[in-house]
């Protein structure tokens, strides 16, 4: 066994060997600009084309659809103000949900700082969002609807296609932060009716620094990055052509995988929830019980706080998480835990374990045996819990 046991797959992911060997010509000796004449230079423009090729074959999307970002929060940015920016004669107002990524929220809440009008639909217990609730918000002033495909906190996958469906009927512009969903479920970008998605590169295998945004042909966006030509003259900077690689790599692995992985994964999933409900009195499984991310465990419990399990965990080598990995550091309550209904003191004593291909089942068995111990102890230092007994 690993002397780490890694069980923040959903924060962010290790480079998988396969993207490392794809990856290394251009580590080590095709460092052309794509954009300059020379072989040297059409070497890393092949790459960033087959890249380019991957991305959209994965999401059923046209290569001319993809381009490529330095991050899922860029991809998000770019795909809320670049709409907002060139639809702002038709309207002003967005919808989006209150369980969003806070690359979603903060975006939306500096375009309210500027004159648009921004309507958060409230999902159900289990995170989920009503097709039917973005029907009736849906103004004639609306120019876009942004939805995540899966939460990452509570794994929660939402009804895009139905959500989409919604929009085109309206004729308005549908995103949806896919991040924590490519490479983990099935996204067919035309079946689901997206105009615009955001992924990222190191949910799923390959490094950080490296996104993509798919816009729909002919969908009006103005540009969030200007300078040069690259990217179509859609988003400027020299192309990130390692991680455009990486990216192309991890995610043709992800898809070609996705079946085996998806048994794999929720074979595990469902052990540790299952075990960890069994054993350990007073908790709970957040997010929806069945239309969950395969490796998706978010758990709370009662009379004790996420961070102290945290710590206690990483004592044993298990890294894992009390919410999303951007708000780690912060001491306020997930806004994602508190949307589903759950009390403050709840939102507070909240694991996540998100599983990636690499976990095994003698991870998972070690992870059962040493959790029930940890919440004990835990729990031995509350009043409230000495309270309750
Ligand atoms: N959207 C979701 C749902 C995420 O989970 C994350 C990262 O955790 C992001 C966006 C931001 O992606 P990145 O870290 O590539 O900026």
């Amino acid at each position: 066994m690993n002397e780490i046991i890694y069980f923040d797959n959903a924060a962010t992911t290790p480079i998988r060997p396969e993207v490392y060997d794809a990856i290394r010509p251009y580590i080590e000796s095709c460092y052309g600009n794509p954009s300059s004449v020379y072989k040297l230079a059409r070497e890393s423009k092949k790459a960033v084309d087959l890249a380019r090729k991957q991305v959209a074959d994965a999401i059923n999307a046209d290569s001319g659809e993809i381009f490529f970002t330095g991050c899922g929060s860029e991809s998000d940015n770019w795909a809320i103000k670049g709409v907002a920016l060139a639809l702002k004669d038709k309207g002003k107002h967005i919808i989006t949900t209150n369980i969003e990524h806070h690359a979603i929220l903060h975006t939306c809440e500096f375009l309210e700082e500027n004159g648009y009008e921004v309507t958060y639909i409230p999902v159900d217990e289990y995170g989920m969002v009503s097709a039917d609730d973005i029907k009736k918000a849906i103004r004639p002033d609306t120019i876009l609807v942004s939805v995540m495909t899966a939460n990452n906190e509570i794994g929660t996958i939402e009804p895009i296609k139905e959500i989409g469906a919604v929009c085109r009927e309206k004729g308005v512009y549908f995103h949806t932060d896919a991040v924590q969903a490519v490479g983990h479920i099935k996204i067919d970008v035309k079946e689901m009716n997206i105009d615009l998605l955001s992924l990222s590169g190191h949910k799923i295998g390959a490094p950080k620094g490296i996104g993509a945004l798919y816009i729909k042909k002919g969908v009006k966006i103005k540009n969030l990055i200007h300078g040069g030509q690259q990217e179509k003259g859609k988003r400027a900077g020299t192309e990130n052509v390692i991680g455009i690689a990486a990216l192309g790599k991890a995610i043709e692995l992800a898809v070609s995988e996705m079946e085996d992985t998806t048994e794999r994964l929720k074979y595990l999933r469902d052990k540790i929830i299952n075990g960890v409900l069994k054993n350990i009195e007073y908790s709970r499984l957040n997010g929806h019980p069945e239309e969950r991310l395969p490796g998706n465990v978010n758990i709370s419990f009662e009379f004790i706080e996420g961070e102290s399990m945290l710590l206690m965990l990483d004592a044993k080598g298990i890294c894992a998480s009390s919410g999303s990995a951007c708000t780690s550091g912060s001491l306020d309550p997930s806004h994602v835990l508190l949307a589903i209904g759950l009390p403050h003191e709840k939102a507070h004593g909240s694991l996540r374990i998100s599983l990636g291909y690499q976990n095994t089942e003698e991870e998972v068995d070690k992870l059962l045996e040493v959790l029930p111990p940890i919440v004990q102890r835990l729990r031995e230092m509350s009043p409230l819990y000495e309270m309750k007994k």
